[in-house]
C-alpha cells in the first residue's frame, strides 16, 4: 500500500490524482490532503478518503474545517506552511503529489525532496524558480523525481530509465517538446489585446486550473516547460525543439542518434501521466478512454509563432540568465493574476515579464531564502509594471 500526500488536493491535478487513487483502494491511500482555502471541497474529500492529515492554508480555514469534521476522529486538521513541511517529511508518507499552483508549492516540495520521498511533480513553477537548488536537494535527499507534466511524463516514458528513476540520456540527440498552441493559435498579436480571461481559459484540449490555462494561451507555459525539461533531463535549451501540435495527442518525443524518434501518445487527460507516476515502474488503469487513432485521424505539427506569443522567446532568453527563470515565473504569476482580475490586458502579460527581467538584478540564488528574496523582488517590480500598464489603458 502506497501512502500518498496530495498537495493541492482540491485543484485540477489533485482531483485527477484522487480519481486514480479512488480506483485502486488496494494500492493507494491518500494519507495527507492539502488545500488553500476551499473548506467545502476539503470536507467532502476528507469524508471520502479519510486521510490522517488535512492541511489548510491558514488557521481560520483550518478551524472551520476541523469544526465540520468533529465526528471524524481519524482526520487531524492543521494549517500553514510549517505544518505542511513537517507532515510531508513524515515516515508515514511514501509519495508526494506536488499539485499546488505557483511559487507557494516550492517549500513543501523542497521538504519532500529533503526527506527522500518519491515526488510526483506537477508544480513546475517550484522547479523552474529554484532550479539548481531543487535538483541538488533531490539528489542529496535521495528522492525520486517523476514528472507529472504531460510533456515531461511523455519524455520519461520514451527514455530508458535507471533504477533510481533517473533517465538515461546517453543516446539522445534531441528532445521534441510539443505545445498545443492554446486557444489563440493562428491569431496575430494585434488581435489579442482585448481577449477576455474566459476566452484565454477556454483551452481547446485540456481542462486545467485557471493559471496554467492562461499560461497555455500566452505560451508562457511552454517557456516554463522548456526550463523544466532542461532541469529534469540535464539538457541545454538548444537541445530541445519546441513544436506546436494542435491535437495534443503526441505529448512529446525523443530523437535518438540513430534517427529513431519515440513519441508517447494518449488522450489529453492528466490521469494517464498521474497513474504512470503513481504506479511506476508498474502500470495501472487510469480510467482514461482508449485512444482511437481512426477518430483522431490526423496529427499536425507546426513551428511556434514567437511574434504573436513573446512569452516563449522571453523564456528562451531568461533561461540563459542566472536566476532569470525565477524572475520570469514570479512576474508571470503576478501578471496572470492581474489579467484574471481584469486589471491588465492579455498582451500586457509579456510586457510585465519583460519589465521585470530588465529591472531586477539577476543572480543565481544559492539558498531557499535567496530564491524567496529573488521571487519577492520580481513580484514588487512586476506589480509596478501592472500598475503602470493598468493606468496607461485608463488614460486611453
Ligand atoms: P488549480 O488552480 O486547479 O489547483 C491549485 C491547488 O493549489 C488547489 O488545491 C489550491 O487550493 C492549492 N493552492 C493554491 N494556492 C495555494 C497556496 N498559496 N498555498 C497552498 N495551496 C495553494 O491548479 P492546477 O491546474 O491543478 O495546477 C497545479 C500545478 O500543476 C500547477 O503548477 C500547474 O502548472 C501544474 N500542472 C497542471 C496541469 C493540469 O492539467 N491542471 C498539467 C500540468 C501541470
Ligand atoms: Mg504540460
Amino acid at each position: 500500500m502506497k501512502r500518498v500526500a496530495v498537495l493541492g488536493a482540491t485543484g485540477s491535478i489533485g482531483q485527477s490524482t484522487l480519481d486514480v487513487i479512488r480506483r485502486h483502494p488496494d494500492r493507494y491511500q491518500a494519507t495527507l490532503l492539502s488545500a488553500h482555502r476551499s473548506v467545502d471541497e476539503m470536507e467532502a474529500l476528507c469524508r471520502e478518503h479519510l486521510p490522517a492529515h488535512a492541511v489548510m492554508g491558514d488557521a481560520e480555514t483550518a478551524e472551520h474545517l476541523a469544526d465540520r469534521l468533529r465526528d471524524l476522529s481519524a482526520v487531524t486538521v492543521s494549517s500553514g506552511a510549517d505544518a505542511l513541511d513537517d507532515l510531508v517529511a513524515e515516515a508515514a508518507v511514501d509519495s508526494v503529489v506536488a499539485g499546488i499552483v505557483g511559487f507557494a508549492g516550492l517549500r513543501p516540495t523542497m521538504s519532500a525532496a529533503r526527506a527522500g520521498k518519491t515526488i510526483l511533480l506537477a508544480n513546475k513553477e517550484a522547479l523552474v524558480s529554484a532550479g539548481a537548488l531543487f535538483m541538488e536537494t533531490v539528489r542529496q535527499g535521495g528522492a525520486v523525481l517523476l514528472p507529472v507534466d504531460s510533456e515531461h511524463n511523455a519524455m520519461h516514458q520514451c527514455l530508458p530509465v535507471l533504477a533510481n528513476g533517473q533517465p538515461d540520456m546517453g543516446n539522445v540527440e534531441k528532445i521534441i517538446l510539443t505545445a498545443s498552441g492554446g486557444p489563440f493559435r493562428g491569431r496575430a498579436r494585434a488581435s489579442l489585446d482585448n481577449v477576455s480571461p474566459k476566452e484565454a481559459c477556454a483551452h481547446p484540449n485540456w481542462s486545467m486550473g485557471q493559471k496554467i490555462s492562461v499560461d497555455s494561451a500566452t505560451l508562457a507555459n511552454k517557456g516554463l516547460e522548456l526550463a523544466e525539461a532542461c532541469w529534469l533531463f540535464k539538457r541545454r535549451p538548444e537541445q530541445i525543439e519546441i513544436v506546436v501540435h494542435p491535437q495534443s495527442i503526441v505529448h512529446s518525443m525523443i530523437r535518438y542518434r540513430d534517427g529513431s524518434v519515440l513519441a508517447q501518445m494518449g488522450q489529453p487527460d492528466m490521469r494517464t501521466p498521474i497513474a504512470y507516476c503513481l504506479a511506476w515502474p508498474d502500470r495501472v488503469d487510469a480510467g482514461v478512454q482508449a485512444l482511437d487513432m481512426v477518430s483522431v485521424g490526423r496529427l499536425d505539427f507546426e513551428a511556434p509563432d514567437l511574434e504573436a506569443f513573446p512569452c516563449l522567446s522571453l523564456a528562451q532568453w531568461a533561461i540563459t540568465q542566472p536566476g532569470g527563470m525565477c524572475v520570469y515565473s514570479a512576474a508571470n504569476e503576478v501578471a496572470v493574476a492581474a489579467f484574471l482580475a481584469l486589471g491588465i490586458r492579455f498582451t500586457d502579460i509579456d510586457r510585465v515579464i519583460d519589465h521585470a527581467l530588465r529591472s531586477v538584478n539577476l543572480s543565481e540564488p544559492s539558498s531557499l531564502d535567496a530564491v524567496k528574496d529573488l521571487d519577492s523582488s520580481a513580484r514588487v517590480v512586476a506589480a509596478e509594471g501592472v500598475a503602470a500598464f493598468a493606468a496607461a489603458h485608463q488614460d486611453l
